[in-house]
């Protein structure tokens, strides 16, 4: 069967799911998105696209910002972000406290809120337009100058993101960021209200899967083995406490974000990126988790 058709299956036994999840509203700028929103794209490294349903609609990247900004920090720093984030799945909820207490302010992995933190933390001291430089990565690698933050969503998890204030300065108080709090949550709402489509995300994590080469300028952007860290790292903690069920059912490196979107790659073959808003209780997009599912087992393919 061809991908496109894959595609099209998957719309169709996913379309009676598409209430079921339950849209982010603690960022009350989220809650407005229609939840029978569906788009579905897969780039492969040889340049062939496939797609279905809303896949060039802008949504809220969120969390999934968080491949970019570790991208960006492994660049810059290199391993000395190692002594300040773990390696390993928290096994609590994303946004979570507890643990950082436990163990001195280390987050566990650099996808939940507060290993991000300490990663936003690590570009702003190397570069005076961090968050800037962050955006022309992204429109660089997508080939699409006009992606941009959504400064409504960004005031938005400003006004009401209490518990990322909280867990910045709790990580201040571990010595565990250089900058100002204030500064780092600023840079770190804006990242994650770049507003993006299905077929951009696939476009900027292509390089995910073509060992480091970026799409549009043919450059290596990373080495082949920071790429197989990140991959890793989304394979372990790419979507929360619910890692190890996304790991069985799906069976692909992946990240998530609370606007309801998930990027995962295939190594050596296509990234493929799907939005839904509505999300199950861990945060992940429900019928994104599902066509996932759906698409590695139709096609027979993941990376086991
Ligand atoms: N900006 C969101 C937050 O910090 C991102 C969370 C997510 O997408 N999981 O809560």
């Amino acid at each position: 069967m061809s991908m496109q058709r894959i595609l099209e299956e998957i719309r169709d036994e996913v379309r009676p799911l598409l209430h079921q999840g339950t849209i982010a509203s603690y960022i009350p700028e989220l809650a407005s998105v229609p939840p029978e929103r569906f788009g579905m794209a897969v780039h492969t490294v040889d340049g062939k696209v496939f797609a279905v349903g809303d896949a060039g609609l802008r949504f809220s990247i969120q969390s999934i910002s968080k491949l970019f900004t570790l991208t960006l920090a492994m660049q810059l720093d290199g391993d000395d972000l190692w002594a300040r984030v773990g390696r390993e799945p928290s096994g609590n909820a994303f946004n979570s406290l507890v643990q950082l207490e436990y163990e001195n302010g280390k987050p566990r992995n650099p996808f939940i809120n507060a290993g991000a933190l300490v990663v936003t933390d690590v570009i702003l001291s190397h570069l005076d337009n961090a968050i800037e430089t962050l955006r022309d990565i992204v429109r660089a690698l997508s080939g699409e100058p006009t992606i941009d933050f959504d400064l409504a969503v960004a005031r938005s998890e400003q006004a009401t993101g209490h518990r990322n204030k909280a867990m910045a300065y709790f990580l201040k108080s571990f010595q565990n960021l250089d900058n100002d709090p204030e500064k780092v949550l600023d840079a770190y709402f804006h990242h994650c209200s770049l507003a993006m489509s299905c077929h951009e995300l696939c476009q900027a994590s292509l390089f995910l899967a073509n060992y480091g080469v970026a799409p549009v300028s043919g450059d290596f952007i990373m080495t082949t083995n920071q790429v197989k860290y990140i991959n890793s790292l989304m394979l372990t903690s790419g979507t929360y406490d619910a890692v190890g069920d996304f790991a069985y059912r799906v069976g692909l490196p992946s990240k998530s974000g609370v606007g309801g979107g998930i990027v995962a790659v295939m190594p050596g073959q296509f990234s493929v990126c799907v939005w839904s808003p509505g999300l199950d209780a861990s945060g992940n997009s429900l019928v994104g988790t599902k066509a996932l599912e759906i698409f590695t087992t139709k096609t027979g393919i993941s990376i086991f």
